[in-house]
């Protein structure tokens, strides 16, 4: 037998049946679940949760593609030179990601922090050693007044700080020599400089613009658009619905900043961004989750997602005044379908809010959203076996409130 075939015996034997066989061809593919062998959630009390929602981290983010599993197994049982791993993986993926180069980050919250850093020290080693205490006026990064968010905090980590703009005026105004970078969040509710001119304003003053698209796909399109558009840096999370290790995410664009970020990365010893490092398996697993999320039929997926809509919608509409909608998020984040649950709440006496609260501690475990009015059912990270579980805990639940 050769040692190839003893791994695979090993560790893959999951993976082997009806999932990959085409049993689901309609179906997102998603892992089988293992052999109950040791069944650790049990050992630990860990709940099991579906997830009927969206990509969230505090609920693991996505299930990992089976060619990712099959990655970080297949690749777990050798020793790797990891600035080789790094340089050989990013090299393949900026060929399909059609940019200069690329590299993979412990997410998108890290490579906004690598991208940052690579802008601040460039390959100086003195100033990659002093990060996030550089010596004189600290750098700074121009952003959107409406696009400050959460995550800007992994910018001001290196001791950057934000200046916040409105408008091409005022952005032309803010640069200076201290300025090192301009962050564009790519799903922001408003802007006041369009993405062209933003990029244009940077071009002018030679400062790189990047591009926070993390959650923005599907439409696969997106993994394309903003490098040829001209932004210099983009970031896309790995673990959302790239479906790769939820730990990793994708830095792409102009080679010289990229060679800068992963100077300021893990395997070096010192730098800020040794703390976020990416193990060997999920490097290697970032790349096959990217070169499956290419390859997938998305149109196929999509419709998949439709008729797991349509199963659903048609079980819980038997109750009476209970209707149905597909709604597609208008994205750029979280553009996928989910079916939207309204009723008359008269005649089925409880609200989407008390339906969330049943679902989520209910056996098993379901987690949704909604608001007032809405019970919003997500269909994209819901297993095959999972749809119908949904669909009758849905049903149990409301046909009790009537
Ligand atoms: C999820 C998200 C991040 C963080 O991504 P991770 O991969 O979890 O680090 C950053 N920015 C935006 C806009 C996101 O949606």
């Amino acid at each position: 037998m050769k040692r190839r075939d003893i791994l695979k015996g090993l560790s893959l034997l999951p993976l082997s049946g009806g999932v990959m066989g085409g049993v689901l061809a309609s179906e997102s593919v998603f892992a089988e679940p293992p052999a109950p062998t040791r069944d650790l959630f049990k050992e630990l009390g860990v709940t099991r949760v579906i997830n009927a929602g969206v990509t969230m981290t505090f609920l693991s983010g996505s299930l990992m593609m089976p060619e990712v599993l099959e990655a970080i197994n297949s690749t777990s049982h050798d020793f790797a030179n990891m600035y080789e791993l790094q340089d050989k993986v990013g090299a393949k993926m900026a060929e399909m990601l059609q940019c200069e180069a690329a590299m993979v980050t412990s997410g998108a919250a890290c490579a906004l922090l690598l991208g940052t850093a690579a802008a601040i020290t460039g390959t100086d080693q003195e100033k990659i050693k002093l990060l996030p205490n550089l010596p004189g006026p600290r750098p700074e990064v121009i952003m959107q007044k409406t696009h400050r968010y959460l995550f800007d905090q992994a910018i001001t980590t290196t001791g950057a700080r934000i200046i916040e703009v409105e408008g091409n005026d005022e952005m032309e105004k803010a640069f200076n020599s201290n300025t090192v970078l301009a962050l564009f969040f790519n799903a922001a509710g408003s802007s006041s400089v369009t993405r062209e001119d933003f990029i244009a304003i940077c071009k002018k003053h030679q400062i790189p613009s990047f591009i926070d698209a993390a959650a923005d796909v599907p439409p696969v399109e997106n993994l394309f658009k903003y490098q040829k558009m001209g932004f210099d840096l983009v970031t896309f999370s790995g673990g959302k619905m790239i479906r790769g290790p939820q730990s990793a995410g994708l830095l792409f664009g102009r080679k010289d900043l990229i060679e800068a970020a992963k100077l300021n990365h893990s395997p070096h010893e010192a730098p800020i961004g040794r703390p976020m490092k990416v193990n060997k398996e999920e490097i290697f697993g970032m790349y096959a989750a990217l070169k499956s999320y290419l390859e997938r039929d998305h149109k196929k997926e999509w419709q998949g997602w439709l008729d797991r809509i349509s199963r659903i919608k048609s079980q819980v509409e038997t109750i009476a005044t209970v209707k149905g909608e597909t709604h597609v998020d208008p994205g750029p984040a979280n553009a996928f379908p989910s079916l939207h649950l309204t009723w008359d709440q008269q005649k089925v006496k409880t609200t989407p809010k008390d339906v969330l609260d049943q679902l989520k501690n209910g056996t098993p475990s379901i987690v949704a959203n909604g608001d007032d009015k809405v019970l919003s059912i997500g269909v994209v990270l819901l297993r095959p076996d999972q749809v119908n579980i949904v669909a009758r805990r849905v049903k149990e639940i409301l046909s009790k409130a009537v």
